[in-house]
């Protein structure tokens, strides 16, 4: 629905009162939609809405439209632990999510509750109202429409939708060809028969590089170091095996379960035996590529597997098309963009018809939207995340961000679930204030990834914090989330509580309430 948002028109002039609602959630992706769901699912009398920038639902899914896009991790976590993932294909395509994400918006009426076109600028709480007074620039009109709720809970991803990171290049002005980023893919590219030289080396460039050299007269990736890259199975042979006998929805959560451990384990590998995961993420690329292919150059980075995104590609699809010598792997650096292509610092000249700038994302926490609390600008980088789903000193909101070490929606269902938890344990108890406080002085803050991928280098000053110590700290491990925040106590003496001045009485202090 693109609802009539702006509340009951005024008939004096006076500006009209905002809609309110219990809960607005902000973006239609994957997480949004989760949250809703939620909502729809486990708190039925909830009045809410979703507040989403774009003329569409499905958020990542949607707005990537490159040759190839798909999931790098596996659909039995990427999908929503309430809804089985029944296709054959566990790395899927782009449009599969989409319709995956479509489809639980549609059946569960989500869709009716969303205000497209409507991109967040301002989120202001009074604590002397209890609510969130929200402000949406309308993208098509540029009108202002204001929303009041109770709880804002922000699904807005984690990077711009405006433009994608490109570093700055020399001589690109002089370049013959067309120069294209995957964040806008022009839809009548046409590099059929052509030369293709793809810049970057993390899962945007392996995706590409395998889906253009089926059509491309040659497609060289070029990167200036290079990535882990690990193939990966691209329908599940466990999942295959266990449907010839079983149900989808009794399939769904074995499969799920097989590969959260999965993932953990490699994940903890890394962290522990780094040498051990090394020396088997090398093994894989060997058997893949023939005999006297360079690894030490192109597939041996020089950090250790998961200080940066470990790249999946399915069936070995990107090590396939280098033996076929359909594409080629340089490793170098750009020195200039010539009129031909690029020259490198090593003297080799690339010739290019297209190229592409797989460089990467520009992070954005919050989707851009500037929060106040009660007058006052929260300043991001002086907050830590609770939870890693909640901003200290915030009240009655919640952000969902997903791993960055295992699939994403895993942490977005937990957090989820432990909205929906939250909001009832306020009900029970009459409360109409939350708010995550550090009140532990020996807790300490910390950087909140400690990844060194350059999209989370470039911003990590504009990030939050974590904390040394729970809940303050970000785990990032499904195990020891399903703990905390499935099973935790909502009332963990970090969260505090209030009731609404009217019923408290005057001897009563502030929460919280033990
Ligand atoms: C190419 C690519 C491949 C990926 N593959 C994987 C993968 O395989 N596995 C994995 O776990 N993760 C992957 N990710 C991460 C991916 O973003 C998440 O999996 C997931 O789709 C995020 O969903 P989301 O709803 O949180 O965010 P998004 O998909 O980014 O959706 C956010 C929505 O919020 C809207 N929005 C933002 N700001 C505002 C605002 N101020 N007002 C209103 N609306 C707003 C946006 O328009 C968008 O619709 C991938 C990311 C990319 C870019």
């Amino acid at each position: 629905m693109d609802a009539a948002s702006n509340g009951a028109a005024a008939s004096n002039g006076a500006a009209p009162s905002p809609q309110h609602f219990d809960v607005l959630i902000v973006g239609a992706g994957l997480s949004g939609i989760g949250a809703a769901w939620h909502l729809e699912d486990r708190r039925p009398g909830t009045s809410y809405a979703v507040l989403e920038a774009r003329e569409d639902l499905g958020g990542t899914w949607d707005l990537f439209r490159y040759p190839g896009i798909r999931s790098d991790s596996d659909m039995h976590t990427l999908g929503y632990r309430f809804r089985p993932w029944t296709d054959s294909k566990t790395i899927t395509d782009g449009d599969s999510i989409l319709e995956y994400v479509r489809d639980t918006a549609r059946e569960a009426g989500i869709d009716r509750k969303i205000h497209y076109r409507h991109k967040v600028v301002r989120a202001e709480w009074s604590t002397a109202e209890t609510r969130w007074l929200v402000e949406a620039e309308r993208t098509d009109t540029g009108e202002t429409v204001r929303f009041s709720c109770g709880f804002l809970w922000i699904c807005s991803g984690y990077f711009r939708y405006d433009e994608g990171y490109t570093p700055e290049f020399e001589g690109v002005e002089r370049f013959a060809g067309r120069v294209v980023h995957p964040q806008h893919w022009p839809e009548d590219l046409e590099y059929e028969g052509k030369r293709v030289v793809v810049i970057g080396s993390g899962a945007t460039a392996v995706t590409l590089v395998p889906a253009m050299a089926r059509d491309a007269e040659q497609v060289t990736m070029l990167q200036r170091s290079p990535t882990y890259v690990a193939s990966l199975p691209a329908v599940d042979p466990v999942a295959k095996l266990l449907r010839r006998i079983l149900p989808h929805r009794a399939v769904y959560p074995i499969v799920r379960w097989k590969n959260v451990m999965i993932q953990t384990l490699v994940y903890q590998l890394s962290r522990r035996r780094p040498d051990m995961l090394r020396k088997f993420l090398r093994k894989g690329v060997e058997r893949a590529l023939p005999a006297g292919y360079d690894i030490d150059t192109h597939f041996e980075p020089r950090y250790d597997p998961w200080d940066q995104r470990l790249c999946a590609v399915p069936n070995g699809d990107l090590f396939r098309a280098i033996s076929r010598g359909d594409a080629e792997v340089v490793t170098d650096r750009i020195e200039t963009f010539t009129e031909r292509g690029l020259q490198l610092e090593s003297g080799r000249e690339l010739e290019a018809d297209v190229i592409v700038t797989a460089t990467g994302l520009n992070l954005l926490f919050l989707g851009g939207v500037e929060v106040s609390v009660d007058g006052e600008a929260v300043d991001i980088p002086s907050r830590m995340t609770y939870k890693g789903m909640m901003l200290s000193g915030v009240p009655n909101s919640a952000l969902t961000v997903g791993y960055t070490n295992a699939s994403w929606t895993l942490k977005a269902d937990l957090t989820s679930e432990y909205v929906c938890r939250l909001l009832a344990h306020m009900d029970a108890q009459g409360y109409d204030k939350c708010v995550a406080e550090v009140n532990d002085p020996t807790v300490t803050p910390e950087p909140l990834l400690d990844f060194t991928s350059g999209y989370v280098l470039r911003s990590i000053d504009q990030l939050p914090r974590s904390g040394s110590k729970e809940p303050w700290k970000l785990r990032q491990n499904y195990v020891f989330d399903l703990r905390t925040i499935r099973r935790g106590p909502i009332d963990d003496g970090t969260m505090r509580f209030s009731r609404p001045s009217s019923v408290r009485s005057a001897a009563e202090p502030l929460e919280p309430v033990a």
